[in-house]
């Protein structure tokens, strides 16, 4: 009923027209049943990639060596994904290599929790070999099978269940929550990167409070980078709200954490373009007044991220007056300012340091509304300036 959904069923009875099975398979099941809004949709299938790509014109390689044939229709790119087990788990991930399988079933079974096992039909029929649908209307997370054998095999799955735990607003079941206990010390084996992948997810979730609770509870935390000596309970304490971005997560990470935040963020493996944002954000947060200047240094983003932060602080923070400051600086970038150096230059001024240092004057003057954004205004008081020194 969807239109993902319907865009796609073309290219599934494409697939059945020429004798192989076809269904939409994964998180894409689990939104739509939930009424949530869906991100990609998966396409699981019988045929074999080589046999994918014989029965569509345009298709590109994006993942052949673990069976995924993108299908590319009407402009849209349709993930199509040959069934598979991944019999053989090496040092607690998952397999780099996959065996391709004709069943449905074989397919659903390695997936990690049941409501993440659900297939459905081009006509909207489900197959729901695991009691996914029960665990789906109780709000249950429970992984396939055996929970204790299935984190042995992949480790990382202990923090997807947190992360749905926390986007979903689901439970974790008991007995999948005590081989999560059980086996947390194997999330040691995993990728920073992903780990932290899930763990943002987490922080950003409807449910990230509980899910907070279990990561801390259950051991994850303590083999995660820098975690381990850290108390993070009270983070628990934070207004629950939905927090808006990575930035924020992280920025209230940082602050709960003992190491300083470049180190945290560069053990975690986050962007630089992330630790940038949250080390202007501390910047302004170390103080209990920012001056215009220092409102005008974090910029734009980092002002979001405080008032985010602050915000989950105390939901009675007053968010629009700081947005109200920001807004009213008078330049909001150095390239606003009224002169530049090569005007400067072109008066008469020498090139090098004191001309920089002449500029970064005007600059905050300008931001702290001593002096106006004028050129005539900026040329005359940098004369003085010059002569002055
Ligand atoms: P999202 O909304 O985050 O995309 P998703 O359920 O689609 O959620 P993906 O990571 O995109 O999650 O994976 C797609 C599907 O593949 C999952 O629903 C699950 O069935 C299976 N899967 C993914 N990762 C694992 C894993 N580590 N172990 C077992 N099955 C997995
Ligand atoms: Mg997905």
């Amino acid at each position: 009923s969807h239109p993902d959904f319907q865009a796609a069923i073309p290219i599934m009875q494409q697939i059945e027209a020429a004798g192989f099975e076809a269904y939409f398979v994964g998180g894409s099941v689990r939104d739509a049943l939930l009424g949530l809004p869906i991100h990609d949709v998966d396409i699981a299938t019988s045929a074999y990639p080589e046999e994918v790509k014989q029965i569509f014109k345009k298709t590109v390689d994006t993942g052949i060596q673990h069976g995924t044939v993108m299908v590319l229709a009407h402009g849209v790119g349709y993930e199509v994904t040959t069934f598979r087990t991944e019999s053989t788990y090496q040092d607690f991930r998952r397999p780099d290599s996959v065996t391709f399988v004709r069943s449905l079933a074989e397919d659903l079974k390695r997936r990690d929790f049941t409501v993440n096992a659900l297939a459905a039909r081009h006509d909207g029929t489900i197959i729901d070999l695991f009691d996914g649908l029960s665990d789906l209307a109780a709000k249950r997370l429970k992984a396939v099978g055996d929970p204790q054998a299935r984190f042995n095999e992949d480790a990382l799955r202990m923090m997807r269940a947190v992360r749905f735990q926390s986007q979903l607003g689901f439970e974790i079941e008991p007995a999948t929550l005590a081989a999560i206990k059980a086996h947390a010390p194997l999330l040691a084996h995993i990728s920073v990167e992903r780990t932290a992948s899930e763990l943002t997810k987490l922080m950003l979730g409807i449910a990230r409070n509980p899910a907070w609770g279990n990561f801390l509870e259950t051991g994850l935390s303590h083999y995660c980078p820098d975690f381990a000596d850290e108390d993070l309970t009270p983070l628990l304490e934070l207004n629950p709200a939905r927090l808006p971005s990575a930035e924020a997560a992280w920025t209230l990470i940082a602050q709960q954490v003992t190491v300083p935040a470049t180190k945290l963020l560069k053990d975690w493996k986050q962007a630089n373009a992330l630790i940038d944002i949250v080390t202007r954000t501390l910047r302004v947060l170390a103080t209990s007044t920012p001056s215009p200047w220092m409102l005008y240094q974090a910029g734009q983003e980092a002002i979001e991220t405080l008032i985010a932060v602050r915000t989950a602080q105390n939901p009675a923070f007053d968010a629009n007056s700081l947005r109200q400051a920001y807004a009213q600086l008078p330049i909001h970038d150095k390239h606003e300012l009224a002169i530049d150096g090569g005007q400067l230059i072109t008066a008469g001024f020498k090139p090098g340091r004191q001309l920089g240092q002449i500029l970064n004057r005007l600059e905050r003057a300008v931001v702290a509304g001593d002096l106006v954004n004028d050129s005539t205004v900026l040329l005359q008081n940098a004369r003085t300036d010059e002569a002055l020194s």
